[in-house]
């Protein structure tokens, strides 16, 4: 098992108008596990991918990544933990302005010792047309594939992706869609996805379901729809 999470809540807010965004969410992830987390806005996802990326503090429970509890590490471990084991991505693309698509990627290369091929990743992202533009030079599926490289660069175990089509029409977010399948099957990479876009369950392994910081469905699909082949 690589991840284990066990009862963690969370809440914000004090006595009087306290809001329970994670209430007891026990569930495991596997190596490999294209993984999508669905609810309503507000339900608590990105709390729960905040919180597995060692970003958001848990008041209880644990978290277990390759046995180890990230709840227990001190700052500077798991300053180690989010720079060695997690990419993310998030909805707005968040590149530096000022530097090129492969300077925006390279700026990630120096996070670990054992680096992707930075000119094999522009390959396989479509970016070789692009790799010497500004962000602002490229449209939003363009910039979303700089940002996917730029998480992939340091070969992350886990990659955290927060509404990651989010901001894209239907097609470029389907583009997308169809790169994060391919490499997920061609780096095995571990990958959570938080959306509210329901048709993307299909090309899942594993579907959460949150509602109210709960979860109320947790499943595996037997069968995967092509992410070419999913609709909307
Ligand atoms: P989702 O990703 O499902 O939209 P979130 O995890 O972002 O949900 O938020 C869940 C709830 O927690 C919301 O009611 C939100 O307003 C609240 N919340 C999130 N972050 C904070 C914060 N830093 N301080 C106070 N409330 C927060």
């Amino acid at each position: 098992m690589f991840i284990e999470i066990k009862n963690i809540e969370k809440s914000y807010g004090n006595q009087e108008n306290e809001i329970k965004v994670m209430d007891k969410i026990t569930t495991n992830i596997e190596k490999g596990e294209m993984c999508m987390i669905l609810g309503p806005s507000g339900s608590g996802k990105s709390t729960f991918l905040n919180a597995i990326g060692g970003i958001d503090k848990i008041d209880a429970g644990s978290i277990c990544i390759d046995g180890q509890d990230i709840g227990k590490m001190n700052q500077k471990e798991l300053s180690l933990y989010r720079r060695k084991y997690v990419g993310f991505i998030f909805q707005f693309y968040n590149l530096i302005p000022n530097l090129t698509v492969k300077e925006n990627i390279q700026v990630c290369e120096y996070l670990t010792d054992s680096p992707m091929d930075i000119d094999e990743l522009i390959d396989t992202l479509g970016l070789k047309e692009h790799y010497k533009k500004f962000p602002s030079q490229l449209s939003g599926g363009q910039q979303q594939r700089c940002a996917i490289a730029r998480a992939l660069i340091k070969n992350p175990k886990l990659l955290l992706c927060d509404e990651p089509t989010g901001a894209l029409d239907y097609k470029t977010a389907k583009e997308i869609l169809i790169l994060m399948e391919k490499v997920n099957k061609n780096y095995g990479t571990t990958m959570l996805t938080v959306t509210h876009n329901d048709s993307m369950k299909g090309m899942a392994h594993h579907v959460i379901r949150i509602k109210d910081g709960k979860i109320y469905k947790d499943y595996k699909n037997k069968e995967l729809v092509e992410a070419s082949k999913l609709d909307w």
